[in-house]
């Protein structure tokens, strides 16, 4: 029998919408710069090949249907930025997926907030550096129930939205992705094994800003359980 020097991590686990089971996460990918407005708040402009970068899994808050999740505001920063996002949780793994192949991977769709240190982020970008300090931070990655795939409606042509202490911040649709669900798996298997149990947040639409203690964000995608997430 394998003993450890201490208690390993626990397994970092979503709810899925109406399953008794969990859905354990393995990694988080994310998609930087997907909504053609967004890149262009940001400063780019045009379609570039996508890019990619990470969170650690225990990155992962749970903000369970109909409560409020809170979050700490994070170290180091003055400027947390919200950046709502459609996720896609693969249930079967592969690599090379193409495009077409890559629905009968998805296990389902999520509600997700990819928390961003912006200062930070910004700061290492002019140096050249990694993004790790603006992006991999803990709890910087509230994520809602998941809702099978099968039940989560046309989820390619749906409106997201996300508001803060109700006004809205950002507003938009996911068929404005600039690489789409299919694409975006295509090409993070060519870099990748995807493994059952990957999350990937998808990009963020126009409309990012700041957050600051006492804040609430609710967040949604149409046909998915929306989010609701404190600053404390
Ligand atoms: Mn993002």
């Amino acid at each position: 029998m394998t003993t450890y020097a201490f208690a390993p991590a626990p397994v970092v686990s979503v709810p899925v919408l109406g399953r008794p089971e969990r859905f354990p996460v393995h990694r988080i990918y994310c998609v930087g710069r997907n909504y053609e407005d967004h890149a262009k708040e940001m400063g780019f402009t045009g379609r570039e090949p996508p890019f990619f970068f990470l969170k650690p899994a225990d990155a992962i808050v749970v903000a369970e249907a109909g409560q409020t999740a809170t979050i700490p505001y994070p170290s180091l920063t003055s400027n947390l930025h919200h950046e709502i996002e459609l996720v896609v949780a693969i249930g079967t793994g592969g690599r090379d997926i193409r495009a077409a192949d890559a629905a009968r991977h998805i296990y389902g769709y999520a509600v997700g907030l990819d928390m961003t240190r912006r200062d930070l982020q910004t700061d290492m970008k002019k140096q050249g550096r990694p993004w790790c300090i603006g992006k991999a931070y803990d709890k910087s990655a509230p994520i809602g129930p998941i809702t099978l795939a099968a039940q989560a409606g046309d989820i390619h042509n749906a409106p997201i939205w996300l508001q803060v202490n109700g006004s809205d911040r950002q507003r938009s649709n996911v068929a404005k992705l600039i690489w789409n669900v299919a694409e975006t798996i295509e090409h993070l298997s060519h870099a990748w094994e995807l493994q059952p149990g990957d999350l990937i947040y998808t990009g963020t639409p126009e409309g990012v800003g700041a957050v600051v203690r006492g804040d609430t964000l609710n967040g949604g995608v149409e046909g998915l359980t929306p989010i609701t997430v404190k600053v404390a």
